[in-house]
């Protein structure tokens, strides 16, 4: 007799709607508030931000450098 719960236990899922893939205890993931996310684009996905590619753009007006 060998008990099924272990490493793979599954703890939550993504908090991305599209995926709620399964997370597993001890599975690296991101975190943001209370919300688990099994990858990047799951976390961009659930909060909302896109990846982009990073373009000159002009500084912002309140940049204290300037
Ligand atoms: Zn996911």
């Amino acid at each position: 007799m060998s008990k099924v719960t272990g490493p793979l236990e599954v703890i939550d899922y993504c908090a991305n709607p599209k995926c709620q893939a399964e997370i597993m205890f001890g599975q690296r993931v991101l975190k943001h508030g209370k919300d688990l996310y099994c990858g990047n684009n799951c976390l961009c996905e659930g909060i909302g931000a896109v990846v982009i590619k990073a373009e000159d753009s002009p500084k912002h007006e309140n940049d204290p450098t300037d």
